[in-house]
């Protein structure tokens, strides 16, 4: 999940067709008071952050005039709330607001759908009535085979609280947030406030924006965000080679062909007395490159970590053949003498001559699981005496 800043997620609701104010954002001052001579002089400055309640917090304020944008952006910019420092601003028109309503969609996953929340009464204040008037909050699940029909959108205003034509222009505002939903493949679109200009239009003042990252692949806007910054070196190599690496504190370095073997190679491991020293799945029909790749990785972790004393290679052959994951295996001990002893096992196709190929480069192979891991663990823990 990847959530999203303000001026972010605003931007991708503009793209859907929903309208936001506008704004831009600012890492300084001197930007600060450039946008709202751009916007014309009324502004609110907003600090960009991934908490909210920055309403209450003061850190959404308004500026009369650019030179006002300019100190109030200087304040803004030293602030920080809830352990967060503001790094940018965004600077928006000043919307002359007749109301502030409530609007969301999330994933509720017990329900298995999306649901609607909505209010007509948004703004700093929703936790409260949500919490002292419950019924002010209209509810609706979703089938997402029929999608959000018109009457259910204009059901959910009226229960929300609205009639006339403000019911039918806040329904018209959630079948917009309900396909933006969808094909931003959101989690989450909050839009609180979500504001009634004194001239009758519908704008989303605020947004907040979790997207799903495992739809990365069709988003160009979630395209290399992932969150790279929370990775190791060795992982974010990992995910350059196309591997599943994942970064532990033990004593065994670990590799495996199949998400499923390489998690029971991690509870075997603890089962004898060692631990971890990463997690590292090749995938089910690995390469020789792919394998050679992968045991560079672990030995890499073996080098690197001074933890590791042993590494434990467990092969299921059935997609990959031997020639693949044991030569892989090959070639990366003859690029690179392992720092520390290698305990194998190989089951499934052909599986002598994989093990064969294994002894031969000096690897220590082993019947079974059990036993591999076995030994894996004894030689990491094994005293240095
Ligand atoms: P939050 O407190 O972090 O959720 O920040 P919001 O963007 O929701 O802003 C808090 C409040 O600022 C809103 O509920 C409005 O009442 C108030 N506000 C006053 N003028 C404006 C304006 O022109 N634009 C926006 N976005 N908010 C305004
Ligand atoms: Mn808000």
């Amino acid at each position: 999940m990847m959530r999203l800043y303000e001026f972010e997620g605003k931007l991708l609701l503009a793209q859907n067709g929903i309208p936001v104010p506008r704004g831009e954002v600012a890492s300084n001052p001197e930007e600060a008071s450039i946008a709202a001579a751009a916007l014309g002089d009324a502004v609110v400055v907003k600090a960009q952050l991934l908490v909210g309640g920055r309403g209450k917090a003061g850190l959404v304020r308004p500026a009369a005039t650019r030179a006002e944008a300019g100190s109030i952006a200087a304040q803004i910019l030293d602030a920080s709330l809830s352990g967060q420092k503001v790094q940018r601003v965004l600077v928006e028109e000043r919307l002359q607001i007749a109301r502030e309503m409530y609007a969301s969609i999330s994933v509720d996953r017990l329900a298995g759908s999306p649901l609607i929340l909505a209010c007509a009464e948004g703004g700093v204040e929703i936790e409260e009535v949500a919490r002292a008037r419950p019924e002010a909050v209209a509810r609706h699940h979703v089938d997402v085979l029929k999608g959000l029909r018109a009457h259910e959108a204009l059901q959910v205003a009226k229960t929300a609280g609205l009639a006339g034509d403000d019911a039918v222009s806040f329904s018209r505002f959630l079948m917009q947030l309900y396909s933006a939903f969808c094909r931003m493949d959101a989690y989450l679109l909050e839009v609180n406030p979500l504001v009634a200009t004194t001239d009758g239009r519908l704008v989303a003042a605020d947004a907040k924006v979790i997207l799903d990252d495992d739809a990365a692949f069709r988003q160009p806007f979630l395209q290399g965000r992932r969150d790279d910054a929370a990775l190791t070196p060795l992982e974010r190599e990992g995910r350059e080679k196309k591997v599943s690496y994942v970064d532990l504190e033990g004593e065994v370095a670990i590799m495996g062909n199949g998400a499923g073997l390489v998690l029971s190679l991690l509870d075997l491991v603890r089962h004898y007395g060692a631990r971890p020293a990463n997690f590292l799945d090749t995938g089910g029909g690995a390469s020789r490159t792919k394998a050679r790749d992968a045991l560079t990785l672990v030995m890499k972790k073996a080098e690197q970590d001074p933890r590791v004393r042993s590494i434990l290679l467990a092969f299921s052959l059935s997609i990959s053949l031997p020639e693949d994951a044991a030569g892989g295996v090959l070639d990366a001990v003859a690029a690179r003498p392992p720092r520390v002893p290698i305990f194998a096992v190989v089951h499934g196709t052909r599986a002598e001559v994989g093990e064969e190929m294994l002894r031969s480069v000096g690897i220590k192979v082993f019947p079974s699981i059990q036993e591999a891991t076995r030994a894996a663990a004894l030689a990491a823990t094994r005293s240095n005496a």
